[in-house]
């Protein structure tokens, strides 16, 4: 940086709540490491954002020394958008906040808050939000790319439980935006990802859920067609209240799973039931599982529903490889689970999978244009994740997540989830995410941020208006 940079930085940092680090300070390499430990970049700063006020601050900064502006939420994007080379990340992890209402069953979240805080404030009284599978992750940018669980099939995406939105948009303007206010930037904003402005907080419908049924059932992988023949008629003709999201793994070497099969390549079911769990109530529902053959493995039982959000946590910590790619999916062919079969019988890692998440059931609930989010008629989000603590095999996961996801991708319905699309895919597969919706959201950026202020995210330049 040059050293009039340098002494505008100094006065950001009397300026500001929130630390600001650079390369100068020891805390430098730690500020700039984010969950997926492939990406390695230097921004010139991390300005961490303590409120509103900062927020303002550090954008009319980055736009007055002319420096490239990134925004971090909870820093898990796969392609590391909340870095750039040489820019400014405006660092949202300050305001890591929860109010929970019980009355009204809302939660008002801080714009850096990950989803364990949301579901540990919210659990308190009883009740949860749709969110996603890792509690790590962040509400921002999971939220405004949709956001997809257990509870989906249910309650919903988390975009369909989006009250409102506080905004700080790209000319420091701060709005409230909902189906009253502002409802074009609230309609791009569930769906649209961090294109519009800078979220501060986001106030969510919450649901009575305390307790869950949560089971995982793995069948070896050499199964897979009989598995996926099954499960492709039985979920999406279940009731709503039972979500299961179909995997191909590596059994972890360690408890729950008895060590006869650690290590063992499988395919499974991960379960979450929120109907009846009095008597033989998940045991019934799941009396099924032994029709495509019996299972290697099958547990049951009720767990807290933070327990059930956070169970993966231990095995996926901060700092791996990854690389991965996504798709929606609307069936599953015979010819999809041959290459299914194929690639899971391969995969590369012990952490490496293939998940394919239910997206049916209450997300109907919503019109195909009601939101941003452009593939209620998908049947399952898919991600191929190649994942390991060795840099040294990046290569491989690259390869296998590659190869695979180009032989699923002529069985799929041509776009992929937003938060699934990897490192260098091409704005093409932007336009395929919104399909008819883009237009609509390139006039909403026009209107909000017409010159691309908001760019690095998965971006949607200003169009017509
Ligand atoms: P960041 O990298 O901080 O941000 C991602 C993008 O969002 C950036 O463009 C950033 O600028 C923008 N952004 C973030 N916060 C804000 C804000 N407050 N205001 C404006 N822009 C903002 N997704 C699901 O739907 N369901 C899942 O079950 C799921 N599981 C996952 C599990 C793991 C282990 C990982 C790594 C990801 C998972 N995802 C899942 C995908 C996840 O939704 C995306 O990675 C998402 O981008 C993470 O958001 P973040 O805020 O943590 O990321």
């Amino acid at each position: 940086m040059s050293r009039n940079s340098g002494q505008a930085l100094q006065g950001l940092r009397e300026t500001l709540r929130g630390p600001v680090v650079t390369a100068e300070d020891p805390g430098y390499d730690e500020a700039r490491s984010i969950y997926n430990a492939m990406i390695d970049r230097r921004p010139a700063a991390i300005a961490g954002c303590a409120d509103v006020a900062d927020v303002r601050t550090v954008l009319s900064f980055a736009q007055d020394n002319g420096l490239d502006l990134a925004v971090r939420g909870g820093g898990h994007s796969g392609p590391g958008l909340c870095l750039i080379d040489g820019g400014l990340t405006l660092d949202l992890t300050p305001m890591r906040w929860v109010h929970v209402d019980p009355q009204a069953r809302t939660a008002r979240v801080g714009g850096g808050s990950e989803l364990g805080d949301l579901d540990h404030a919210a659990h308190a009284f009883g009740l949860a939000t749709p969110a996603g599978i890792v509690s790590t992750t962040g509400v921002g940018g999971l939220t405004l790319g949709g956001g997809h669980g257990h509870l989906t099939r249910r309650y919903g995406l988390t975009i369909d439980n989006l009250l409102s939105a506080d905004v700080v948009l790209a000319d420091g303007t701060f709005v409230t935006a909902s189906e009253s206010e502002h409802p074009d930037l609230f309609w791009a904003l569930r769906g649209g990802g961090g294109n519009f402005g800078v979220v501060t907080s986001f106030t969510f419908r919450l649901h009575p859920v305390a307790t869950v049924g949560a089971a995982l059932t793995v069948w070896p992988v050499e199964r897979t067609r009989e598995v996926l023949q099954w499960y492709r008629e039985f979920l999406p003709a279940a009731p709503e209240d039972l979500s299961g999201f179909f995997a191909l793994l590596t059994v972890p070497p360690g408890p729950p799973f008895p060590e006869p099969i650690h290590g063992r390549k499988v395919c499974g079911v991960v379960w979450c039931y929120t109907g009846d769990l009095e008597g033989e109530g998940l045991e019934k529902v799941l009396a099924v599982v032994d029709d495509p053959g019996p299972p290697l493995f099958h547990f049951a039982g009720p767990m807290p529903y933070p327990a059930l959000q956070s169970m993966f946590d231990g095995l996926m910590p901060k700092g791996l490889q990854w690389y991965w790619r996504g798709d929606f999916f609307d069936a599953i062919p015979d010819e999809a689970i041959a290459v299914h079969e194929k690639y899971g019988r391969d995969i590369p890692t012990g952490l490496s999978t293939m998940h394919l998440y239910p997206v049916d059931g209450a997300t109907r609930r919503s019109g195909a244009d009601d939101t941003a989010w452009a593939y209620r008629n998908a049947l399952w989000s898919g991600v191929i994740a190649g994942i390991d603590p060795e840099p040294a095999n990046a290569d491989p996961l690259r390869r296998w997540c590659v190869e695979y996801w180009t032989d699923l991708h002529p069985h799929s319905m041509g776009g992929a989830y937003i938060n699934f699309l990897g490192e260098h895919e091409n704005a093409g597969r932007v336009q395929g995410t919104y399909r008819d919706h883009y237009d609509r959201l390139a006039a909403v950026k026009t209107t909000y941020d017409p010159h691309n202020f908001f760019r690095a995210n998965q971006n949607i330049p200003p169009g017509v208006s």
